[in-house]
Parts: C-alpha cells; structure tokens; sequence
C-alpha cells in the first residue's frame, strides 16, 4: 500500500463511543487538535449542552472541551480514527469519504475481521492501518467514558515502515502502542481467542473462569480454531492457541466477556466478525468445522429468543 505524507495533524474521531472517547481524550489532553464527528445536529447539540466529552480515570474526572462537528461538515479529514462497531464501520465511514483527503491516514479500531477489509476496498484514496487494542473502556454516561482496563494497541498495515509522524502523536498522548508488521496474525489470533472463550459464556450464562468446567468443549473448539487457521493460511496465529485460552480463562476468571455483557445489556453483538467470519473462512477454505459452525447456530437461535440482532 503507497505512503502518502499526511497534510493535517488533526485527529477526526468517528465514533464518539467508549474507545473513540477514550482516545480523544488522551490526544486532547496531550494538545493535540481533535474533532468528534457526531451523526447529526441533534448530536452536537446534545454534546454541546454537555460541555465536553468526559474521562473518568483512576477514580478522576475530567471534562475535555473537544470541538465537534457533523458528519457533512465541509473541513476534509486528513486522519481518521474510526471507532465505530464492525457492524457500523463501512457505512460510517462512506458518509464522509467524500471529505477524505487523498493520502488521508485511516486508523481502523474494530474488533474481530470483515469490518477492515470493507473499509479499505471503498477509500481507495487513503492509507488504512490496522489497529488491535486490548485496552478496555466503557460508557458511564452520554459523551462520558470510563478507561476500565489498561492495554495496548498494535499496529500495522501490513508494511514494514511505520508512518512516524502518527507513532509520535500516539507517544504524546501515552497511548500505549507498537507498529508491527504481523497485524493480521495478531487480528486473526485475538479473534481466535474471542471464539473460543466468548460465544461459551453466553450460551453457558457465566463469567470466563466458569469455562473451567466445559473444559473438553473449550479443547474441541480450540482443536478446530487451529484447523481452521492452518487452512487460511494463519499458521502463527494458531500456534499455542489452547494453552493461551487457557491462561486467558485464568486470568480473566472473575471477568463476563464482552460478548456476555453485550447480549446481556440488550446490546447488538459484533457475531458477523467474529464467530462469523471464521466459519465463513472455514467454508471458503474447505475446512471442516462442525463445532464452530455448530456454535454459531446456537449463538444465532440464542440471540433470536433474545430478540436481538443475530448479525
Ligand atoms: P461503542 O461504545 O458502542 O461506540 C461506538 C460509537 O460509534 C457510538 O458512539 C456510536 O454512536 C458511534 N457511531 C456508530 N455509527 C456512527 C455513525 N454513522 N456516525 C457517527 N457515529 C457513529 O463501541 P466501543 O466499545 O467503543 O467499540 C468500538 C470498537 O472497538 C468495536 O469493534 C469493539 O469491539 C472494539 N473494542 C472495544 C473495546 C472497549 O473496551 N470498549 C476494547 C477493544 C476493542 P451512538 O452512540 O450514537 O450509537
């Protein structure tokens, strides 16, 4: 993918929701110039009459004064962090395209794969990167964030150089960060993990560590994960998988993934680039996958009596 040099410093944040808060603001607080792009009028109007966008942190609050604007606002975007669901991302992002400069730098925050590669095919005048954020953040209010868990953030686009101007912007604002050229390997294993743990305690209703005791079912599907990896062409990723799994069940024993508590808040799930996108590149690569596909139908019935979306 060619490099182009960025024109603007100004971060434009697309998704002004728990992860898009959470960067805002650190940029904000390092003085770096940052936009919120907010869906329509009544948006702004409702975050103008809040005064800012809110970070709570290690039990303090703090108000940025972050300017915003709507998404037809005329002022081209140089760099976008998209923060946006998976779900939201491709349609989020074309109602601004028009206001992407050529060379525009794209930062890509979703969860699991599919979203990624759609964004990429319909702005062929930017440079997307990849990013893969094991940083937790939740919505205490409207435009008011909680930073809940300390992480870090890959990224990468595939290339071996990374755009320095964008790694030191990240420096300034103490987001944690490494530019890696494996991004892919790293999405495709987080997503590995995802499937392994995630869909489970939904349909078991319990917190990660009570995976213990679906044990064979957790090593099953792990076996599977690995198959199906091997056979995309993602050998790296698979490596090690079941022990990991098993030292994320440990770790995170007391947590309810973010799956659980999607479906449990009456949320839409991120299913279609999850779970889903692995059974359909187990189809496309003539894998056989019967416990993930089997997980997916259960998932799938799950959030239907739920009356959820089962996308
Ligand atoms: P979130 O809190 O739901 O925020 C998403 C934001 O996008 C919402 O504010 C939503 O606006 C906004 N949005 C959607 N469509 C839009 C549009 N067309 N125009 C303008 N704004 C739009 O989601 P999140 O938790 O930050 O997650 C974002 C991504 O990061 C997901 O893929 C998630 O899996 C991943 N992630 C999250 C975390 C975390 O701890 N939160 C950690 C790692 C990865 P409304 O509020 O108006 O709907």
């Amino acid at each position: 993918m060619a490099q182009f040099p960025v024109k603007s410093s100004v971060w434009h944040i697309l998704g002004a929701g728990s992860l898009g808060s959470l960067w805002a603001t650190r940029l904000a607080r390092a003085g770096l110039p940052v936009r919120l792009l907010l869906r329509d009028q009544t948006r702004l109007d409702t975050y103008t009459a809040k005064g800012g966008l809110t970070l709570s942190e290690q039990g303090q609050r703090h108000v940025f004064q972050i300017s915003a604007q709507t998404l037809d606002d005329p002022e081209p975007i140089h760099r976008l962090l998209v923060a946006c669901k998976a779900y939201d991302a491709e349609r989020a992002v074309a109602s601004i395209a028009s206001r992407l400069a050529t060379g525009a730098q794209v930062l890509l925050l979703q969860n699991g794969l599919g979203s990624q590669q759609a964004v990429v095919e319909s702005i062929s005048q930017a440079h997307c990167v990849f990013v893969s954020s094991t940083e937790g953040a939740f919505r205490d209010d409207d435009f008011s964030v909680v930073f809940a868990g300390q992480g870090f953030n890959w990224l990468g686009d595939g290339q071996q150089k990374a755009p320095s101007e964008l790694l030191t912007a990240l420096e300034q604002a103490g987001i944690p960060h490494e530019w890696t050229p494996d991004i892919l390997d790293r999405l495709w294993r987080k997503l590995a993990l995802n499937c392994a743990v995630n869909p489970l305690t939904v349909l078991h209703g319990c917190r990660n560590g009570e995976l213990r005791a679906h044990a064979d079912e957790v090593a099953a599907l792990c076996d599977e994960l690995v198959a199906v990896l091997t056979g995309c062409g993602q050998a790296a990723a698979a490596e090690g998988l079941h022990a990991e799994v098993s030292r994320v069940i440990e770790a995170t024993a007391a947590n309810y993934s973010s799956m659980y508590q999607d479906v449990a808040q009456g949320r839409r799930t991120e299913i279609s680039y999850l779970l889903g996108y692995v059974c359909d590149a187990a189809e496309l690569h003539n894998v056989d996958a019967p416990l993930l596909h089997d997980l997916r139908q259960q998932l799938v019935s799950h959030l239907t009596v739920k009356g959820l979306p089962n996308d």
